[in-house]
């Protein structure tokens, strides 16, 4: 036994009360959904969870109605300060429930349980109360002389962060006066549903929030249904560009956060230690199932050898393992299918010419698990500089001036986020500047704030999330 071994601390599955099956959230309640139900399993043991409801295009028409029917009779004649109340009621339930939504979305999705208590569930609270406060202010925000809600919101979320990605949804639109159906992804329901009961905890208006689980045919439909005003999607570029055509022509509103391939920038002054922890974050964090993550490392041509030593003897430490665990730093691929696509590109890597480096870590026998890998010698045209492989996968490009780290950071088709790491702030602000990025950390990554607005460039999608910005998209004639 090597002295870095820890004994299990598993966190207790006690706190739980889940039902065997869950049916859709339609009108406060719920109800049995028309479609054929799925299973949700914990892809680190592959062992089932519950049955889901999957909703048919009748279900998905009975949500829409329940959420209009909510907006005409409450949701739209109640003051600001009081759908802020309810928002405050929610964000506080969530604390309350935070350790149970924890576990529930470690199970369910995967990931490292140090990840879903200390990240996740407190970003969703705090997504709640910061958007609870603006609820009673859209008059004072600079939205425009009577900002409006738009009415119903067809939201879509993916199954990375599933509570996160539904606050980020949810707050700001019940905020802004709109009520919601909301789509979770089909191998991550669980955290959604538990999220309904708090809304009846809450007493929050029948109808205000419907939840809708079922595969990507029923978010197609959502998305077509012409009862909805305004589209909301999370998920990949494929699924964005589809859900665009569906709705170009009609009146809806759309927002739209897909992928990412962010350059993460170590200039040759960075202090090293600092940048190796970062990098780590950047794209092991949520075994890089992150739309952020910073997945193509651009290291200085003088610091390459030091800093990519130092990665892997950090790397070396990282606990691969049960999601449930406390110590566990890299938790369960999400699903087969996800798993599938990353051994196929990190082959691709491999078989292009680029050197492959693995953590020497022990992979469960049940489950679907991918150890951290480094590529180096990774050139612009490789497939890992330019796809998203959306795993824990780093590759590592060389530059040698600024210029050329902010042309190659650029050179890719998305543009959602960056990192810039030097001791000089007048650099990072130089190159900042020129970054074609939604979002740049300087000196960090993956830092996550709700006043702060969250969004892409170019193939990463449009529209903002988060800030006083993330309400303009649930308003009628407001500019950001
Ligand atoms: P996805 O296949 O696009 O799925 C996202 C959501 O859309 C899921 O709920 C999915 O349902 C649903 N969906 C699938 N096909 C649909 C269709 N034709 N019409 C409407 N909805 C449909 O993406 P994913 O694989 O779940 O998520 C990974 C991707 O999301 C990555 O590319 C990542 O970069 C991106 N992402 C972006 C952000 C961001 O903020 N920019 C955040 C997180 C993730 P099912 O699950 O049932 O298939
Ligand atoms: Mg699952």
């Amino acid at each position: 036994m090597s002295f870095l071994e820890y004994a299990p601390a598993p966190e207790s599955t006690a706190v739980l009360n889940l039902k065997n099956s869950y049916g859709l959230f339609i009108g406060g309640e719920f109800v049995d959904g028309s479609g054929t139900p799925f299973n949700t399993i914990s892809p680190a043991t592959e062992k089932h969870i519950a049955e889901i409801a999957s909703a048919s295009d009748e279900d998905v028409d009975r949500a829409v109605a329940a959420a209009r029917r909510a907006y005409d009779k409450t949701w739209s004649k109640m003051s600001g300060r009081d759908r802020g109340k309810y928002l405050f009621r929610i964000a506080r339930l969530v604390q309350e429930r935070a350790r149970e939504l924890a576990v529930a979305e470690s199970l369910d999705n995967g990931k490292p349980i140090k990840e879903s208590r200390d990240v996740d569930v407190p970003l969703v609270a705090s997504w709640f109360f910061y958007y609870a406060g603006w609820a009673d202010k859209l008059d004072h925000a600079g939205l425009g002389a009577n900002p409006r809600a738009l009415g119903v919101a067809g939201q879509i979320i993916p199954w990375n962060f599933p509570l996160l990605m539904l606050a980020w949804k949810i707050a700001p639109a019940l905020a802004a006066g709109n009520t919601v159906v909301l789509k979770p992804a089909e191998t991550t329901p669980l955290t959604a549903l538990i999220f309904a009961e708090i809304l009846q905890q809450a007493d929050l208006p029948a109808g205000v929030v419907n939840i809708v689980t079922g595969a990507g045919a029923t978010g197609s439909t959502l998305v077509r249904h012409p009862g909805v005003d305004k589209v909301a999607f999370t998920g990949s570029t494929g699924v964005g560009r589809d859900i665009a055509r569906a709705v170009a022509g009609t009146s809806k509103k759309l927002t739209l956060e897909l992928g990412g391939k962010a350059a993460n920038i170590v200039f040759d002054d960075a202090p090293i230690d600092q940048a190796v922890e970062g990098i780590v974050n950047g794209i092991f964090f949520n075994q890089g199932h992150v739309c952020c993550a910073g997945s193509r490392l651009l290291v200085q041509e003088s610091i390459h050898d030091e800093v990519v030593d130092r990665l892997k003897t950090r790397l070396s430490t990282l606990r691969l393992g049960d999601p449930l665990d406390k110590n566990t730093d890299i938790g369960a691929i999400n699903s087969a299918a996800q798993l599938a696509r990353i051994r196929e590109l990190s082959d691709i890597g491999e078989a292009e010419g680029a050197e492959r480096w693995t953590a020497d870590c022990a992979i469960p026998e049940q489950g679907f698990w991918f150890a951290p890998t480094i590529f180096t010698g990774v050139e612009a045209s490789h497939r890992i500089a330019r796809d998203e492989v959306f795993g824990p996968v780093l590759s590592v490009l060389t530059f040698r001036t600024p210029a050329e780290a902010i042309a190659k950071a650029n050179n890719t088709p998305y543009g959602l986020s960056a990192g810039i790491w030097s001791d000089k702030g007048s650099r990072i602000l130089a190159v900042a500047d020129r970054l074609r990025a939604g979002v740049i950390w300087a000196n960090t990554f993956n830092r996550f704030d709700p006043s702060s607005p969250f969004g892409g460039y170019k193939e990463s999608g449009f529209g903002r999330e988060g800030g006083r910005q993330g309400l303009t998209a649930y308003l009628k004639g407001a500019a950001a």
